[in-house]
């Protein structure tokens, strides 16, 4: 069986933990990668004296597909946020982010099952940023037709293969009537070329509250790229919070797996983060490699572990270590690979 080649980013804060047990548990489905290993981050900063090293987009290029952890941005002055610039360089047009309830993982929500569909490398993120003397700033929101074309047929296309039966487009086009509004109009128009997917448009306040109020009445949400970021940390907690929740960014040809979490800086090095949304996020790894029994493994092995809840972190209500939960996972991965 030939290696499949994956760029491997640990990233850094709780990073290097959540990703040695994710590989454990990737390598317990017998699935073989030949990874490349790659520093992001603050690790390589100290060494490269950059965040972003010119190594890593060269391996993501090459292997085409990688698995990432989180990577801390400094707020205010310091380095440009290494994820943005990674989605950008890689032209990675499309974060899709899962927000599905596992059973035994607490959440005031049951049955919850969403999926965020964010943009993800326009808008506000685009980074056209300017001072404007000591008191003032602005950042330019960046809404093109191409961008939002591209998304809008992702979402329809996603949710055709996935027999999911809505899509909601998400926007502020009653304030901001020429970006919104584009991205609303080019909505529409794609909509139109799949009569099947149902189709409605929120109110991004609005969208916020239904979320809350009545999850089950929504599907995949398609979101420029600030109100996808925003939404998707609120469908987490929908369904048991950061921990769970895994995440690809998606080009045309190039794939970033990672968890919807960040860097989380106060448990790093703690043994005490939860490393469910990187292994899920390997599971989507897995499906994209077409590795789809590994895949189905992997996912009944995460449910298997957190519904048992013998060895599961702080945050599904255990005292379960990082490890310790990830050694669970492979070993029941293992076991159901017989
Ligand atoms: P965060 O996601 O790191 O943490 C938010 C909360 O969720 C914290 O209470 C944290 O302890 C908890 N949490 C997150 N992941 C968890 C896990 N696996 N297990 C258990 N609890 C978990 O968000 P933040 O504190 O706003 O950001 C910290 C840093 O991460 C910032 O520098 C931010 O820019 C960066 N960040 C990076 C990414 C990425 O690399 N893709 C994404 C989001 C934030």
């Amino acid at each position: 069986m030939n290696a499949h080649a994956v760029t491997c980013i640990p990233g850094d804060g709780i990073g290097p933990e959540i990703m040695s047990a994710a590989r454990a548990a990737i390598a317990a489905t017998g699935v073989a990668i030949a990874w490349d290993d790659v520093e992001a981050g603050a690790a390589a900063v100290e060494k490269s004296g950059t965040p972003l090293p010119q190594a890593v987009l060269t391996s993501v290029r090459r292997t085409k597909v990688a698995l990432k952890g989180p990577v801390t941005t400094p707020i205010g002055s310091g380095f440009r946020s290494v994820n943005v610039a990674l989605r950008q360089e890689l032209d990675l047009y499309a974060n899709l982010r899962p927000a599905a309830s596992i059973p035994g993982v607490p959440s005031r929500y049951e049955g919850v099952d969403l999926v965020v569909v964010r943009e993800n490398t326009e808008d506000l993120y685009a980074g056209v940023e300017r001072s404007l003397g000591p008191d003032a700033a602005e950042s330019i929101k960046i809404i093109t037709r191409k961008g939002s074309d591209r998304i809008a047929r992702f979402a329809f296309t996603y949710a055709r293969r996935e027999g999911r039966r809505k899509v909601t487009a998400v926007h502020k086009a009653n304030i901001m009537k020429l970006t919104d509004g584009l991205f609303l109009e080019v909505a529409r128009k794609v909509a139109q070329e799949f009569p099947e997917i149902a189709f409605e448009e929120r109110i991004v306040d609005n969208m916020c509250m239904q979320l809350v109020q009545k999850p089950e009445l929504y599907d995949v949400l398609l979101c420029p790229n600030l109100y996808g970021d925003i939404l998707s940390d609120l469908c987490a907690g929908l369904v048991g919070g950061l921990g769970v929740v895994p995440g690809a960014n998606l080009g045309e040809t190039v794939a970033v797996f990672e968890p919807v979490h960040g860097s989380a800086p106060k448990y790093a090095g703690l043994d005490k983060a939860d490393p469910t949304a990187l292994i899920l996020s390997s599971v989507l790894m897995l499906a994209h490699l077409g590795e789809h029994e590994a895949a189905r493994n992997l996912f009944a092995a995460v449910r298997s572990v957190i519904a048992t809840g013998k060895n599961v972190t702080y945050d599904l209500g255990g005292t379960a270590g990082t490890r310790q939960m990830g050694q669970a996972i492979a070993d029941e991965a293992d076991r159901l690979r017989g």
